[in-house]
């Protein structure tokens, strides 16, 4: 058994959460490749030391004196240094940086700097050793990762190398210069790792107990989800439920590995498994979970016979693609077709793409609806269920809710429901407790 471990900056944020992770670490020998973040806050008004890196960068930009904010983040680790009593110090690698900040270095190289420090600086506390992402994180000329030659580079790193930490959040561009992945990007080295040395499981180890079944913001207390597939995950997070960084499923899942979300807190909590096939089809609850997203403006397209005129659809989407907007979800009637799309991809040609239609297809009418939510209701129990959509409407309209759209996706792994902005939350709540409680 081989697992990777990510640590995020929160699991890494004082020496307190270090000592967390070195038990974490140390109580199972197969928690093998360490994955560190930059720290992250220890309090809701506590700064990132990646937030403040790039602080750095843009008080440089503006010929401003880096001193006082650099300060910080080297009191960060130094604190960190202190408390865990280490004989170590990072004064070298402080000195280098901020001078290349100084110099002029580039954002990415300044921003990944909060890993390479911290990586390092677990590395010599758990006694292992630190290998740098610049020596095997490949990007190539278009700034895209290059996943062959970083798995090749790993896993011959790796022949040699029984344990290490790696810094996430970075690897090295094809002239040698730091590229960073998107914020949040340390999830996706962990990942990297895992699929390079072909791990059994990738353990991230974050600040919550793993994905629940709704957002807490909306619904109280609400049940955490032990399983999860790749698929599944993949519909909640596309509805704005987020638990790591989207770009990291994808080289786990290729490699058919599983993540489990894990809560340095509380490491006892046995966290969400994402799994490519789930254990057993049926999930206690039939549905795995519940989330929506605002800011969906409908396109109703109606014409008479819509459904013999040959290139129909494809004339309407044609005006979108002419503005460039991607559609959400294409529900379509017999004699109608609805175009969901979001409120910001619209905005500016709204006018301008009804009068273009009208042109391509001479509708009956067009409507547009704005300031719609989508809420989609995922679970895999669903496909072997009877009456979970019937129970699901019920539901919505007991808590009074008007219901503009539906959609069952081809898969039955989903019904996708659009309702008023405002009854968002209402909607959510009415299905969560419907089917899990
Ligand atoms: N430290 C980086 C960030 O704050 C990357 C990460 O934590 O994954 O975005």
């Amino acid at each position: 058994m081989l697992k990777v471990v990510k640590f995020g900056g929160s699991s890494l944020a004082s020496a307190g959460q270090f000592k967390k992770v070195a038990d974490i670490i140390k109580s199972d020998p197969n928690r093998r490749y360490v994955v560190a973040s930059a720290p992250g806050k220890r309090n809701s008004h506590d700064e990132k030391v990646t937030d403040l890196l790039l602080q750095c960068f843009r008080i440089r930009k503006e010929r401003r004196d880096i001193t006082p904010t650099f300060e910080k983040i080297k009191s960060r680790y130094q604190e960190i240094i202190r408390d865990l009593d280490l004989d170590f110090s990072l004064d070298a690698d402080f000195d280098s940086i901020k001078t290349a900040i100084e110099h002029h270095a580039s954002s990415d190289y300044v921003a990944s700097r909060g890993e390479y420090l911290n990586a390092k600086l677990l590395a010599v506390y758990l006694d292992l050793p630190f290998i740098d992402a610049e020596d095997c994180v490949f990007f190539n000329e278009r700034g895209v990762l290059d996943m062959e030659k970083t798995c090749r580079r790993i896993s011959s790193l790796l022949s040699i190398h029984e344990y290490a930490v790696f810094p996430g959040f970075y690897g090295v561009s094809p002239d040698g210069s730091i590229k960073t992945f998107s914020r949040g990007g340390s999830d996706i080295t962990g990942s990297i790792v895992a699929a390079a040395v072909g791990a059994d499981l990738y353990e991230n180890w974050t600040d919550v107990s793993g994905m629940l079944m709704a957002d807490p913001r909306i619904v109280e207390n609400p049940r955490p989800i032990e399983e999860i597939t790749y698929r599944e995950l993949r519909e909640l997070s596309y509805m704005g439920a987020s638990v790591m960084h989207e770009e990291a499923i994808f080289p786990v899942r290729k490699a058919l590995i599983p993540i489990n979300i894990r809560n340095t807190n509380d490491p006892a909590a046995p966290g969400t498994m994402i799994v490519n096939k789930a254990k057993s089809n049926s999930v206690d609850t039939v549905i795995t979970g519940i989330a929506g997203k605002k800011g969906i403006t409908a396109l109703h397209v109606e014409k008479e016979m819509m459904n013999s005129e040959v290139g129909f659809g494809r004339k309407v989407l044609s005006v979108l693609e002419n503005y460039n907007v991607p559609f959400e979800h294409l529900p379509s009637g017999i004699d109608t077709m609805s175009v969901l799309v979001t409120n910001k991809s619209i905005e500016e040609f709204k006018g301008a793409i009804t009068a273009d239609m009208v042109k391509a297809v001479n509708p009956d009418s067009i409507t547009l609806v704005e300031n719609l939510a989508l809420i989609a209701v995922v679970g895999r129990g669903m496909v072997n269920t009877e009456g979970v959509a019937a129970r699901t409407f019920t539901a919505l309209a007991e808590a009074n809710v008007n219901i503009r759209m539906i959609d069952q996706g081809s898969s039955e792994l989903n019904i996708i429901i659009a309702v008023e902005e405002k009854n968002l939350n209402r909607a959510i709540e009415a299905i969560y407790n419907e089917f899990a409680q």
